[in-house]
C-alpha cells in the first residue's frame, strides 16, 4: 500500500499523482499549441470582409517554375473571432479608421489598407477589430518580443512591415545600398496583348511571366468574382528601363526619394503591377489613400494576399497593385 508498479518502477503514490500531473499539464499545454496553430473550428460568419480561405478541392500544384517563398506557413487559423481581448478589439476597431500615423512617410489616417496583410501575417481570417484578430496579433507580437497586448500601434505595425518588406529581395538589395543592373533586352519576355491592362506592351523576364500566368489562370478558376472583371489581374507595368524611368521622374517631377528615382524595383524585370481594382474617380495606380483603401477590399487583391505566395510573389504593403516574383535573383 502506497506504492503504485509502473512497468516494474515502484513508485510512491505521490509520485506517481505529480507525474500523471505533469503529464496532463504538458497534455493541455500541448493541445493548446496545435490548436492555436492549425485550428480549424468552425467560424461564426466574422463581422465584414473576411479573408478568402484558400481555396482546396481545386487548388493547383505549385508550379516548378515559382519555387515557395521564405515566409508563410500554415493556413489561416480561423478559430472562434470572439475570443480574445475584448479591449484590445475595442481599441483596434476605433483606430482602424482612425489613427493618425505615418508608416510609409507620409501622413495617412486608419490601417484599413493593410488589415489583410496584417491578417494574413498574423495567421487568422477574423475581421480586424474582433478579439479573435487581437489574439492572434497578442501572439505575433509575443514571439517578436513586443508589447503584446493585441492592439495595432505604429511599432507593432511596423516590425510586421519589416518582416513583410524583407521578403523582397529588391529590398535586401537596396537595404545594402545594392541597386542590380537591368537584365539584357534580350532576356526580356513580351505579354501577351491581353495581358497588358488595356492592351499596354509588357515586358518581364520569362519565370515572372511564366508564374504570372499561373497566378492569373488560378485566380480566374478560383474566384468568379475575378474572372467577372476582364481587368482583374491585367498587367499595367512590368520592366521599366532605368533610362525610361529617370526621364518620366524628371518629366512627372515625382521622384519620390532616391531609392525610387535612381533605382525601381521595376528595372529588374521581376516586379509587376496589376490590376486589382480602382475607387470611383481614381485610377489603377493612384496612390490615394481613399484609392489604397478600396483597393484593400476587392476580390483581386484579397485573392493575391490570401494567395501569391503560392506563386512565388510577394507583396509591396504600401501598393496593392505592386506584385515581385522571387524565383530568381534579382
Ligand atoms: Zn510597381
Amino acid at each position: 500500500m502506497g506504492a503504485a508498479r509502473y512497468r516494474g518502477v515502484r513508485f510512491k503514490a505521490s509520485e506517481a499523482l505529480r507525474f500523471l500531473a505533469g503529464l496532463a499539464v504538458a497534455v493541455l499545454v500541448l493541445g493548446f499549441v496545435v490548436l492555436r496553430v492549425t485550428s480549424c473550428a468552425p467560424v461564426p460568419k466574422p463581422a465584414a470582409n473576411p479573408l478568402p480561405v484558400t481555396a482546396s478541392p481545386t487548388t493547383p500544384p505549385t508550379p516548378p517554375a515559382a519555387p515557395t517563398p521564405p515566409a508563410h506557413t500554415p493556413a489561416l487559423a480561423t478559430a472562434i473571432c470572439s475570443d480574445g481581448p475584448a479591449p484590445a478589439a475595442r481599441a483596434n476597431a476605433a483606430s482602424l479608421q482612425t489613427l493618425a500615423w505615418a508608416p510609409f512617410g507620409r501622413s495617412e489616417t486608419g490601417w484599413a489598407t493593410y488589415a489583410p496583410l496584417i491578417g494574413r501575417e498574423i495567421h487568422t481570417a477574423c475581421a480586424p477589430g474582433t478579439p479573435g484578430f487581437a489574439q492572434a496579433l497578442a501572439g505575433w507580437s509575443r514571439d517578436h518580443r513586443l508589447p503584446d497586448d493585441g492592439i495595432v500601434t505604429p511599432a507593432v505595425f511596423g516590425a510586421l512591415k519589416t518582416t513583410i518588406q524583407l521578403r523582397r529581395p529588391f529590398v535586401q538589395l537596396s537595404a545594402k545600398r545594392i541597386c542590380p543592373n537591368p537584365p539584357a533586352a534580350s532576356a526580356l519576355a513580351n505579354a501577351a496583348a491581353a495581358e497588358g491592362y488595356g492592351g499596354k506592351a509588357i515586358q518581364l523576364r520569362p519565370g515572372a511571366l511564366s508564374a504570372y500566368r499561373q497566378m492569373a489562370a488560378a485566380a480566374r478558376r478560383e474566384d468568379p468574382a475575378i474572372a467577372a472583371d476582364l481587368r482583374n489581374l491585367t498587367i499595367f507595368s512590368g520592366f521599366r528601363s532605368p533610362a525610361a524611368d529617370d526621364a518620366r521622374c524628371a518629366a512627372e517631377h515625382n521622384c519620390n526619394g532616391l531609392v525610387r528615382a535612381t533605382c525601381s524595383a521595376h528595372r529588374t524585370g521581376l516586379a509587376m503591377d496589376l490590376y486589382v481594382g480602382q475607387a470611383p474617380g481614381f485610377g489603377p495606380d493612384s496612390s490615394a489613400d481613399p484609392n489604397r483603401a478600396f483597393m484593400s477590399t476587392t476580390p483581386a487583391y484579397r485573392w493575391l494576399v490570401a494567395n501569391a505566395d503560392r506563386f512565388g510573389f510577394v507583396p509591396y504593403p504600401f501598393e496593392p497593385w505592386h506584385w515581385e516574383w522571387t524565383g530568381e535573383a534579382p
